[in-house]
């Protein structure tokens, strides 16, 4: 536990950031989706991050966890693809973990990053290893894991969960891809970073913005 906690403001700030980051990233992302896939991920991320922050504003009084779950319904409705349902219902399972405690701490943050890597494997039906987007999220579980683990501040916990899930994006490269369209390609798939991992780390590396930015505030 820290002086910050992982709380209602911390979730807007998260989603608002991860839209902007999308956005300014969204020719490379559909650039890589296009090489292995259908070129969509890039217009379904951003449409779907910027709906989710978007609808945040009419819950003015919401808990983190209840953020959390209007975001994953949200990003369901409005977006797209493989990604679009498997984005809205991780964002919904870690609503979930976080149930309506109003200022989460680190520990909570691992068990809702575990749970939101968790609904994107049960419901994908992918490994570590098989070129998506877990290969960046369920690093970062990991790496918030240990952290709590240790003690860490929530601001600490995800600036090294950023880093995991960055350079699990990367060692998607050398992956080939067994789920998804990328799939399609078999051996082929190898040696081109996978569409949703980066997404996925530009995602985590926002929320760790969005608590890095608070702690130095304070
Ligand atoms: P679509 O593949 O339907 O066009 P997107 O292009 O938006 O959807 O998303 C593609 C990304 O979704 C891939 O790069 C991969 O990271 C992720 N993805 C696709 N299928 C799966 C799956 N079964 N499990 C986990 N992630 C997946
Ligand atoms: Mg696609």
């Amino acid at each position: 536990m820290g002086l910050v906690t992982f709380d209602a403001q911390a979730v807007r700030d998260w989603l608002a950031d991860a839209a902007t980051e999308l956005t300014r990233a969204r020719e490379e992302i559909t650039g890589l989706d296009a090489a292995a896939g259908d070129g969509d991920h890039g217009v379904n991320m951003c449409r779907g991050f910027a709906a989710a922050a978007t609808a945040l504003e009419t819950h003015p009084d919401a808990s983190p966890g209840t953020l959390l779950d209007v975001a994953g319904k949200t990003l369901a409705s409005t977006t797209g693809g493989a990604s679009g349902a498997l984005w809205g219902t991780a964002l919904r399972r870690a609503g979930r973990a976080l149930a309506e405690t109003p200022a989460a701490t680190t520990a909570d943050l691992a068990t809702a990053i575990e749970a939101m890597a968790g609904a994107v494997a049960s419901l994908g039906g992918a490994g570590e290893g098989d070129k998506t987007m877990l290969d960046a999220l369920a690093p970062a579980a990991r790496a918030l894991r240990v952290s709590a683990d240790a003690g860490d501040t929530p601001g600490k916990a995800v600036a090294a969960a950023s880093q995991a899930a960055a350079e699990g994006a990367e060692a998607t490269r050398t992956m080939r891809a067994a789920h998804g369209r990328a799939s399609y390609l078999g051996e082929r798939s190898v040696g081109c970073l996978d569409a949703g991992a980066v997404s996925a780390a530009l995602v985590i590396g926002s929320l760790a913005r969005a608590l890095g930015a608070r702690a130095e505030a304070r």
